[in-house]
């Protein structure tokens, strides 16, 4: 038993939950996972007034990353300085300090740094599109991938470190027909919006991490986000079962090195994740 390190990049306080069990089962197989969040999320909904003020919400929730981090047993996060960029279409988008406006060589740098100084074996971040397309999802998606590539060149940021080239990215994600199942499932009578699509098709996932045994944790560290974790909404009203159900794996593309035909991803070498 041997524990990876792993780096995983989100752009919000709360986006770690998508993969948040494998990052636990790696901590517990003595390997070392850290979060490097890109915003504070400081756009992001106020479920609870008495929590946060738009003024206040970006300090609140680093804290609740903060929370969440030492309930899954990983690494402090850490942070870039970067502003939350809002949903598309939003005025947010255009504030001068928002992820998706930053000068692009200055966030790779700092990646690129952060890749160089901890040198993970793999490097998680969203799929392409942004899980539900988000901007900041999407832009920190690009960025990593870039990231990725360039940490291992020694031309590349040459006063960043020296290089360092990670041997796996993965894409997380969410297999889109088990979370319409689980939308569907969640209705309230007389709700009719219609749903929106969320992940990645079944068939293009290439590794799934049985996350059974640290689901409860999972769950624990995603209602450490309180702020964003809407106490009548779809998580708070699910289920143990269903949430089992949407959560028993974690879905992963792994993106480098590429799946040769025939092969089965293991995310950790020995197949019962111990
Ligand atoms: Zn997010």
């Amino acid at each position: 038993m041997s524990g990876l390190v792993i780096l995983a990049v989100f752009a919000h306080p709360d986006d770690e939950t998508v993969c948040s069990g494998t990052l636990v089962l790696n901590a517990r197989r003595g390997g070392r996972s850290v979060v490097l969040c890109a915003t504070r999320g400081e756009v992001g909904e106020i479920r609870d007034p008495t929590l946060a003020t738009p003024e206040t919400l970006g300090q609140v929730r680093e804290r609740e990353l903060q929370e969440a981090c030492a309930i899954l047993g990983i690494d402090p996060p850490r942070f870039l300085d970067y502003r939350d960029s809002g949903m598309a279409g939003t005025p947010e988008n255009a504030h001068p300090a928002a992820l998706v406006n930053a000068d692009r060589a200055h966030v790779l740098r700092q990646l690129v740094a952060a890749i160089r100084e901890l040198r993970p074996e793999v490097v998680i971040t969203f799929e392409p599109g942004g899980l539900y397309g988000h901007p900041d999802h999407i832009a920190i998606s690009q960025f990593t991938t870039e990231a990725f590539t360039r940490a291992g060149q020694a031309d590349q940021f040459p006063d960043a470190g020296a290089p360092w080239q990670p041997a796996r990215l993965y894409y997380c994600t969410f297999e889109q027909e088990r979370f319409r199942q689980f939308q569907q499932r969640l209705r309230q009578p007389g709700e009719e919006a219609p749903l929106p699509t969320i992940g990645t098709p079944a068939a293009a996932i290439t590794t799934r991490v049985p996350i059974d045994e640290v689901l409860a944790l999972k769950r624990q560290a995603m209602l450490a986000h309180r702020t964003q974790v809407d106490p009548e909404g779809a998580m708070a009203r699910a289920q143990s079962e269903e949430l089992r159900e949407l959560f028993r794996f974690e879905m992963f593309i792994r993106v480098v090195p590429p799946l040769q035909p025939g092969e089965q991803d293991e995310f950790f070498s020995d197949p019962d994740g111990r």
